[in-house]
């Protein structure tokens, strides 16, 4: 399996060469030269394996350049029952309405990047010590990508991470999680700004070819290849869990943001995987449910983005939307060099002559949720289930119950815990119901914290880790 760019311009890679890659260099997203497809006796033979086990097989078929005893070994090594809570990994549960409920909360940072992060921290650490290279990563994060990358990252041998957050906008838990860690080779840094900042902030160092290449500056946002490929498995693992046999089909609904997580629900489905609908659910940045519908796509300025009660969806320049528009428009590099201009230019595309496409060829569908919407479906849920559900799940209930036709089975990706967003679950019901917390992260809020505030310029961040390495 080789990789190419979304802009057409980068001669066709290994894995493991694209593993520590951004952006490419020409500027476009990474992706497979084609999707490999998975027959019907494959499948059937799939329901009997582990989550490690499906994983393994998966990968395989995307990382061509790592030995496969290897291979299996940071998969086995990933997916653990002391890791992510139970032997199921991601355990599926049903609604009383019929919506099924895939958990993909319960790593160790109580978000679903953790999926795909903890193996990151593994495949990064095994990919370095082979090329006795050093690695120091970069990233912002709107609150569950960062705490996802540095808990995978802790402690891992010729690995830092630089993490940009958006001062005071993410929940006091969230906070908690990231700059309790005290370990020497995280640094957490507050950007003066919004999450869009901190991204923009991203892309200025890594498009500094010259401080990129000295200071081994590498990405683990949400654009990197491996991250998605790790999160096709739980797409099959879902499918698998929730049917009898490969005649069934499902929909999957999908809290969205930077469109990393639907993305490889659409990889899944190209391989062949019976999903009927890919819902993408929004919350009130709704950019991807307007494009969904209308087929413009339209990115807003930060001061068009909206702080939500579901922050990790507070995005309006969808990161790896490019990714999808790649296989939508025909896999046509010239193609995506133009739209991508208009989005550079702020005007956005109007790419509507493939709604027809979008939905009945690709299955996408999508709807937004509001505050209310989400306070409501909390508590609904709470009342007729018994269950707390976070504000980026109830977003995705709240969508899925909506557009669900008659029959249909929909999957709603449960991306985070309640106990990470406490005030807003306190908002939706009664404030004296006890919210559960594993057993790990009790009482992290009054830890000491380790934290700096930087001003929202490239340049502070550049020299904030010129003087780290220096020290
Ligand atoms: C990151 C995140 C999302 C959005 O996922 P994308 O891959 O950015 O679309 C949704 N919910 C939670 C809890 C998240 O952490």
């Amino acid at each position: 399996m080789r990789y190419i760019s979304t802009r057409g311009e980068l001669p066709p890679q290994h894995f493991c060469d694209v593993l520590l890659m951004g952006l490419a260099p020409d500027g476009g997203l990474v992706m497979p030269e084609h999707y490999p497809q998975i027959d019907d006796a494959t499948l059937a033979q799939w329901r009997q394996l582990s989550y490690a086990d499906l994983a393994f097989e998966i990968m395989r078929l995307f990382i061509t350049d790592i030995n496969e005893k290897d291979l299996k070994q940071l998969v086995h090594k990933t997916y653990t029952a002391e890791i992510f809570g139970s032997t199921d990994i991601t355990p599926v549960r049903s609604l009383n309405d019929g919506i099924i409920i895939q958990a993909l909360s319960n790593g160790p940072t109580l978000a679903f990047k953790d999926m795909a992060m903890q193996f990151l921290g593994n495949i990064f650490e095994y990919v370095l010590e082979k090329k006795s290279a050093q690695l120091n990563i970069l990233g912002a994060t709107s609150g569950d990508t960062g705490s996802a990358a540095e808990y995978a990252m802790r402690g891992k041998k010729g690995i830092n991470v630089f993490m940009l957050s958006p001062n005071g906008k993410m929940s006091a838990f969230q906070r908690a999680q990231m700059y309790s860690l005290q370990d020497k080779n995280i640094y957490n840094i507050a950007v003066e700004g919004l999450f869009d900042d901190c991204q923009d902030i991203v892309k200025a160092v890594q498009n500094d070819a010259q401080f990129k290449n000295t200071y081994k500056i590498g990405t683990v946002n949400s654009i990197n290849w491996a991250r998605i490929v790790a999160q096709v498995v739980y797409y099959f693992k879902g499918y698998l869990a929730s049917t009898n046999n490969n005649q069934e089909k499902v929909s999957f609904c999908v809290p969205s943001g930077n469109f990393g997580n639907i993305c490889a629900g659409h990889i899944a489905k190209q391989m062949g995987l019976p999903i009927d609908r890919l819902i993408v659910a929004t919350n009130e940045n709704d950019v991807l449910d307007e494009f969904f519908k209308t087929g413009h796509y339209t990115p807003r300025g930060t001061d068009k983005t909206y702080i939500t009660s579901s922050p990790s969806m507070d995005i309006s320049k969808a990161s790896n939307f490019e990714r999808f528009i790649f296989d939508l428009s025909g896999k046509n590099p010239e193609k995506i060099k133009t739209l991508w201009k208009q989005v550079d230019a702020k005007t956005g595309f109007n790419y509507a002559e493939k709604l027809d496409s979008i939905h009945n060829q690709f299955g996408f569908t999508s709807g937004k949720s509001t505050h209310a919407d989400r306070l409501k479906t909390i508590a609904q849920v709470y009342a007729q289930d018994k269950q707390l559900i976070d504000p980026h799940t109830a977003d995705g209930v709240k969508v899925a119950r909506e557009v669900r036709k008659p029959n249909e089975k929909i999957i709603c990706l449960e991306t985070a815990l309640a106990i990470k967003f406490e005030e807003t679950i306190k908002e939706a019901i009664d404030s004296s119901v006890h919210i559960p917390v594993p057993t790990p992260l009790e009482g992290i809020e009054q830890l000491p914290q380790k934290v700096s505030i930087i001003q929202n310029d490239a340049n502070l961040v550049k020299s904030f880790i010129q003087n780290a390495l220096a020290s």
